[in-house]
């Protein structure tokens, strides 16, 4: 199916000449990597600067590229592909959320025979696609199906966002719906909206084209699997306290306040600081028997492949240590608040 993007050229330069920025660094997510040259071009002839590109991960709203900002003393960062989530720093950030565009119509077409059996269904989306759920929601109800959004706020400002780990306009329905219909690329933010609300989940991509549905079966599998590595950490005698150094990923605090927990129940444990949370990274730590994940949850709960040893979520942590019980972290969600201690 074909998508295309905002890349709103206007605004950026609009805010480049606001802003009176002689250099700026673009930050691109991956996907969008290949048009990154020609982007710049476009920006350094048409607004007259000299723009760099961020080689870094781009992972998120929580991952701007400050420290290569500072480093190359840009006047402003042009963010691309994600809304915003932190105050401005040092350097001020434009965010350019990039709607991307495509035929909902057609792709609500293939997601009909999954909805099968819901009435009332919730829908959500990444901020590429918010701008679609209206329509989404008027063919669904043209469809004989009632279709409820979530009004947006915080992380999320918009109706029906979620993010990878925030799903606050979604639960905010949950209740009221028999499932939700989320439009997007790929099973990361369907699956977090499954594991967070415990509702299905149908997920209609635009890029592959399809629509599966989330079922009760794999969030159950899922959580299965959390469960296992709680219990396996629990038997570790020496644990990482994994601390992202990312401006929107970092929880220096939460994470010494769990490294004196853990100690004072008997674990030994070390905070380990890094940029991006590699598996091969953490494994050089032999020492260490397990991890716990104070970063990106998802980077826990999905799981790094080659990583040889047990990685829990910080809110899993107090789960494994009796804090709170499991149903107790449920019922506040999965995604929810899951940087504070319980
Ligand atoms: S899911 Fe992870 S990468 Fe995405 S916004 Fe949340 S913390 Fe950032």
């Amino acid at each position: 199916m074909a998508v295309s993007y905002d890349f709103e050229m206007e605004r950026v330069l609009r805010e480049i000449a606001e802003k009176k920025a002689e250099r700026v660094l673009i930050q691109l997510p991956e996907g969008l990597r290949p048009r990154a040259l020609g982007l710049m071009r476009e920006v350094e002839e048409r607004a007259g600067v000299e723009a760099y590109i961020s080689g870094g991960s781009c992972y998120g709203g929580c991952d701007i590229a400050l420290a290569e900002a500072e480093a190359l003393g840009v006047d402003l960062i042009i963010h691309y592909g994600h809304s915003r989530l932190l105050p401005d720093g040092e350097v001020p950030v434009l965010y350019v959320e990039l709607r991307a565009d495509f035929d909902v119509d057609a792709l609500l077409r293939r997601a009909l025979p999954p909805l099968e059996g819901w009435r009332r269904v919730g829908l959500a989306s990444t901020v590429q696609h918010v701008h679609l759920l209206p329509r989404a929601a008027e063919v669904l109800e043209g469809w004989g199906f009632e279709a409820l959004l979530g009004g947006g706020g915080g992380w999320t400002p918009h109706d029906g966002q979620v993010l990878g780990c925030a799903s606050s306009t979604a639960l905010s329905i949950a209740e009221e719906v028999d499932g939700f219909l989320f439009i997007g690329g790929g099973r990361f933010h369907p699956l977090g909206l499954a594991l967070a609300t415990g509702r299905e989940v149908v997920a209609a991509d635009p890029y592959g084209g399809g629509a599966t549905r989330i079922g009760e079966g794999e969030v159950r599998r899922l959580l299965r699997r959390r469960m296992a590595a709680i219990q396996r950490v629990r038997e570790a005698r020496r644990i990482g306290v994994v601390v992202s150094v990312k401006p929107g990923q970092r929880r220096i605090r939460e994470a010494e306040e769990l490294r004196g927990e853990l100690e004072r129940r008997g674990w030994e444990a070390a905070i380990i600081a890094l940029d991006v949370v590699r598996a091969d990274i953490l494994n050089d730590f032999t020492e260490l028997e397990a991890f716990i994940d104070t970063a990106c949850p998802r980077i826990a709960l999905d799981g790094l492949p080659e990583l040889r040893r047990p990685m829990i979520t910080l809110q899993e942590a107090y789960v494994m240590m009796g804090v709170v019980d499991w149903e107790e972290m449920m019922r506040r969600s999965y995604l929810g608040g899951s940087w504070r201690r319980p």
